[in-house]
C-alpha cells in the first residue's frame, strides 16, 4: 500500500492554516466529495449481476461524449423490467450521454436514436424527398 501521511498529520497541517484557508479547503473538500459521489452514481456498474439496473449494449464516442445505449430498468413496483437480466427484460435499449462539465459528471437521456444516427437519417430524407 501506497504510504500516505497520518490523519493526525493532516489535522496538524490544517491547523496551520489561516481561517480563509480553511474555509477554501472547506469548499474544496465538499466539491470532491460532491464530485465522487455523483461519479459513483452515474458510471455504470460493471460485471455486475442480475441486480444490475443497467446493461451496456453498445458504447461510443462522439463530439467529446460518451453515448451509450443501455437497457435499463425504470424501479417500478410490479414492471415485467423488474423479472430477468436487465439486458433481456429492461427497458430500451436507449442512448444515453455522458460528459464531464467543469470536473462534473453529467448524463442525458438520448432516445432511441443516437445523434450520429438522426443526421444520417435526415440526410436520407431530405435525398429520398429531393429524388
Ligand atoms: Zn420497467
Amino acid at each position: 500500500m501506497p504510504r500516505r501521511p497520518s490523519f493526525e498529520s493532516l489535522q496538524a497541517s490544517l491547523k496551520r492554516l489561516s481561517l480563509e484557508e480553511k474555509q477554501q479547503t472547506l469548499e474544496w473538500l465538499a466539491q470532491q466529495i460532491k464530485t465522487e459521489t455523483e461519479a459513483e452514481k452515474l458510471v455504470p456498474p460493471t460485471g455486475a449481476g442480475d441486480s444490475s439496473r443497467i446493461a451496456i449494449v453498445e458504447q461510443q464516442h462522439y463530439e467529446g461524449k460518451t453515448y451509450q445505449l443501455e437497457k435499463r430498468r425504470c424501479g417500478k413496483e410490479g414492471c415485467v423490467c423488474l423479472d430477468g437480466k436487465v439486458s433481456e427484460v429492461g427497458h430500451g435499449p436507449y442512448w444515453y450521454a455522458y460528459w464531464r462539465e467543469s470536473g462534473k459528471l453529467k448524463n442525458m437521456y438520448v432516445g432511441k436514436r443516437a445523434p450520429w444516427e438522426t443526421l444520417n437519417h435526415k440526410r436520407q430524407s431530405v435525398q429520398a424527398y429531393n429524388s
